[in-house]
């Protein structure tokens, strides 16, 4: 087995120093330091693998406050994968550290388990209820815990839900449909917005698909993030296992996290021979909603909506997917709706997954730059696609007090198809 350094020489090599990745990178942009850009990572670890210079464990800032956005090798001539290399070395910290309990609860106990997850989310929202979680934020209590205690302002009011059953429910049968999709409904939606699950329900029947909720569980980029790919693979086996017993189209999503790792597996499952070939078949199947409504031909019978719009990308779906032009061609499509390009729309907003929780200052730097471009395009309406941006982008604009509304793209379509004339 060739060793980390040995794996990585050749990519680490590849860099030449011209610096062409800095203005694409966002610690960099906000920070202006040298070793939070790529460029800088890398030198910090070709030092540290190849010419054994530095210790690895003294980087471990460099390394964990990486956004993993990937929106240095857009800009990078030979394409240096950093956030793949960052992905890799964090694996290898594992490996040689171990990983916290909380981490391991979460990655191996809840996130398999989507019945214990909701579960877990009831106790926050008892919290909510009772004013326990004000309460630990007014005396200060949260601040005890460092960045996850600062981060926790960001997560919204946990409204009833009755998780993934109620989601399940929501499903119609509809008259001649021309597609059979898989929804996969992801993590956070189940408990945290199960509204934003019924307008993805709603709009993909407006389209003429047939809708059925498998019990998937989490796509496994969380437990990927930290290094830890024995729970990733582990959750990529279960869903693949659950789509090969149906019979579908495709497997949608609005979460663009969700997507661009589900189109993961080939790589994460590539050594695996039980596993390589299903997952091969798994991921040519999935589709993020944007891309899948473009590719089928939108329904655009759609009612007037008076909204000046801008959109978001998620680093997931424009960076890892190279979905662009679709959100675009959705929005355009909307009656009424005036499109506006946002200045920088493509560089990551600071949600990063959970990044916050263990960056909190730095997310809000870049969540700042994110706001002060939001600002300068007027629009009274700001729309993404993947549940941590929104969260983020949601908590930019009540910190800044913008007068805009954010919106999952798919709450922004449901809204014009139930505007349109003759709706029930
Ligand atoms: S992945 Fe993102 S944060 Fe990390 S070095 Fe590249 S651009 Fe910067
Ligand atoms: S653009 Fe690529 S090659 Fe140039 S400094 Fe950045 S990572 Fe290195």
């Amino acid at each position: 087995m060739p060793t980390m350094a040995e794996e990585l020489e050749q990519t680490l090599q590849l860099c030449n120093k011209c610096g062409l990745c800095l203005p694409g990178c966002p610690t960099y942009r906000v920070t202006g330091i040298e070793w939070a850009s790529a460029r800088g990572r890398v030198a910090l670890l070709r030092s540290a693998l190849l010419d054994k210079k530095l210790d690895l464990n003294d980087l471990n800032e460099q390394i964990f406050n990486c956004l993993t956005c990937n929106g240095c090798t857009e800009h990078c001539p030979p394409g240096v994968p950093t956030g793949e290399i960052i992905f890799r070395v964090r694996q290898e910290l594992l490996r040689q550290k171990g990983q916290p309990w909380i981490q391991r609860l979460l990655f191996q106990k809840l996130l398999p388990n989507p019945e214990m997850l909701y579960k877990a989310s009831r106790l926050l929202r008892l919290a909510d209820v009772t004013g326990l979680r004000t309460l630990a934020r007014k005396t200060g209590l949260t601040k005890l815990v460092g960045d996850a205690g600062k981060a926790e302002a960001m997560v919204p009011k946990v409204p009833a839900s009755e998780g993934l059953d109620a989601v399940k429910r929501m499903v119609k049968n509809i008259d001649k449909p021309k597609h059979h999709v898989a929804y996969f409904v992801g993590c956070y939606a189940p408990s945290f917005a199960p509204e934003r699950a019924a307008a993805t329900i709603r709009v993909l029947n407006k389209n003429q698909v047939e809708v059925a909720v498998p019990d998937f569980v989490c796509c496994g980029l969380p437990a990927a993030g930290y290094g830890d790919m024995e729970s990733a693979k582990n959750l990529a086996r279960k869903n693949i296992e659950i789509a090969s017993e149906m019979n579908i189209d495709a497997i949608v999503t609005p979460c663009a996290s969700c997507s661009s790792y589900l189109k993961d597996y080939v790589k994460l499952l590539a050594d695996d021979p039980k596993w390589a070939e299903k997952a091969k078949e798994f991921a040519g199947k999935v589709k993020d909603i944007s891309e899948f409504l473009v590719d089928i031909g939108l329904n655009t019978e759609m009612g007037e909506l008076k909204r000046k719009v801008t959109f978001h990308d998620p680093c997931h779906l424009v960076h890892y997917q190279k979905i662009k032009d679709q959100p675009r061609t959705i929005l355009k499509s909307i009656p009424g709706v005036e499109f506006v390009e946002m200045g920088e729309a493509d560089m990551c907003c600071g949600a990063a997954g959970s990044y916050a929780f263990k960056n909190y200052d730095l997310s809000q730097k870049v969540l700042e730059r994110k706001m002060g471009n939001v600002a300068r395009t007027g629009a009274d309406t700001l729309v993404s696609s993947c549940p941590a941006c929104i969260m983020q982008l949601a908590c930019g604009v009540n910190q800044q007090k913008l007068p805009v509304t954010v919106l999952e793209i798919v709450e922004l379509l449901d809204e014009a198809y139930r505007n349109a004339k003759g709706n029930d």
